[in-house]
This record gives C-alpha cells, sequence and structure tokens, in this order.
C-alpha cells in the first residue's frame, strides 16, 4: 500500500468525530419509483479490516487523501472498561438530501430509486453541496474538480451487481437491497429489528441503517470529545 494511502487510513477515526445516533423512524415504503435501494449496516459484524474501504477506492478510483466510504475506528472509555468500536460509514442516500437543493446546475440529484447522484458534465466544482453534507460524506474529487461520493455503486447495482463494498465484506455486516421488496433482506432486518440512524435530528432521513450499535456510542453528540480516542489501528 503506498504511504499516501497508509496516511489516508490513519486519518479515518479523525475524520468521523462527533456523530449522534438515535433511533430511525418506522420505514414503510419508501422512493418514487418501484425500488428504493438501503444499507443495513450491523457493526456487531464489522473487523474493522478497511476491506470496504480498499474496494471502494479501487472500484471507483477514489483520489488519494479520498474516501466515499469509512470504517472509523474509536477506543471507548467507560470508567475501567475499554472497547474497540467499529462505524462504517458512507454517503446516507437520505431521503430528503440536503445535498440536492443547493446545488446551483442541477448537477446533484436524487434518481427514482433513492440513490443520490452527481452529474459530472454539469458540476461546476463550487462545493456547495459539500458544505450542505450533514455527513461529511462528500468531497471534491482533486483529480477531476468535480464533487463526488458514494453512488451505492449504481453502475453495479443497474446490472444486478451488489456494491463494491458490500461483495468485498469480510464480516458480512453490510446488507443491500430494495426496501420496496418485501421478500428483501435490507426489508426483512428494519422490520425485525430496531435500526439506528445517523444524526436523526437533522430530518435528512438517511437510508443508511445501523444494527447492534453500542448502548455507549448512542446519543453522544459534537463536543464531547473525551468520550472518543480514535485509535489508529486502520493503518
Ligand atoms: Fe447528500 Fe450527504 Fe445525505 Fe449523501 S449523506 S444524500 S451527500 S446529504
Ligand atoms: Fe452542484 Fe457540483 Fe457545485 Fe456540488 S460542486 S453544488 S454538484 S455544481
Amino acid at each position: 500500500m503506498i504511504e499516501s494511502r497508509r496516511k489516508f487510513l490513519r486519518a479515518l477515526p479523525a475524520i468521523s468525530a462527533g456523530v449522534a445516533l438515535a433511533p430511525a423512524p418506522a420505514i414503510g415504503a419508501t422512493g418514487k419509483g418501484k425500488q428504493r435501494w438501503a444499507m443495513v449496516v450491523d457493526v456487531r459484524k464489522c473487523i474493522g479490516c478497511q476491506a470496504c474501504t480498499v474496494s471502494c477506492i479501487m472500484e471507483n478510483a477514489v483520489p488519494d487523501n479520498s474516501f466515499r466510504t469509512i470504517v472509523s475506528t474509536y477506543e471507548v472509555q467507560d470508567g475501567k472498561q475499554c472497547g474497540t468500536y467499529m462505524l462504517p460509514r458512507l454517503c446516507n442516500h437520505c431521503e430528503q438530501p440536503p445535498c440536492v437543493p443547493v446545488c446551483p446546475v442541477g448537477a446533484t440529484f436524487q434518481r427514482e430509486d433513492g440513490v443520490v447522484v452527481v452529474d459530472g458534465e454539469r458540476c461546476v466544482g463550487c462545493a456547495y453541496c459539500v458544505q450542505a453534507c450533514p455527513y461529511d460524506a462528500r468531497f471534491i474529487n482533486h483529480d477531476t474538480g468535480k464533487a463526488d461520493k458514494c453512488t451505492f455503486c449504481a453502475h453495479r447495482v443497474d446490472v444486478g451487481l451488489l456494491p463494491a463494498c458490500v461483495e468485498t465484506c469480510v464480516g458480512g455486516a453490510r446488507v443491500f437491497g430494495d426496501l420496496n421488496d418485501p421478500h428483501s433482506e435490507v426489508r426483512r432486518l428494519l422490520d425485525a429489528n430496531e435500526v439506528k440512524v445517523l444524526k436523526p435530528e437533522m430530518n435528512t432521513e438517511p437510508h443508511v441503517f445501523y444494527l447492534g450499535l453500542d448502548a455507549r456510542f448512542e446519543g453522544r453528540v459534537e463536543g464531547e470529545a473525551s468520550l472518543w480516542q480514535p485509535s489508529h489501528h486502520g493503518e
């Protein structure tokens, strides 16, 4: 692995400081189209190997020092107990995405299946959408000068394949599918479990849902940095 990529992976924990989580509202059939793609991440199964991060970089030609998905590693201290905690993160493909209306040229938009994408032909690289995303899920690609982010690997999904991060997840922590399909695994997981989303107070209606979050992590908000000691296990 080249040195710049090592530095990138070392930097991952710092990127994710200050994430608030809370139960997601009941999710019925969503999206404007026949399908509504979504992901469920079971953090109990994530071993922090970064296989997803690396496969995403390879699949999507993500430039150095940028990411479309990351796994942050934290050491959480609770009295005398100390534990390591993994949090995979990516674009939430929000139902109400604040990154979309701020785009002055209509380059970023939501497809009927819920996937939020960027039209590189129209994007002028102003970074308004980068500023508008509450999840730091976007960046300006320094190779192209355009906005960049996770697309749920739409180019793969459109031909019946899974997103690269899902296919390569060693622990089987990432489940992807159609929320509007009553037989899909994501639909079954949401119906059978209490899932959580990142920053629900932003009313963005994220469509990346989390299972198995440690109780010590829930409800933590920005500024409680003393609770979160980023470790450097990602290199
Ligand atoms: Fe937009 Fe950010 Fe939501 Fe993704 S996570 S849809 S980039 S607001
Ligand atoms: Fe739109 Fe591109 Fe500006 Fe983002 S960077 S707001 S996609 S023109």
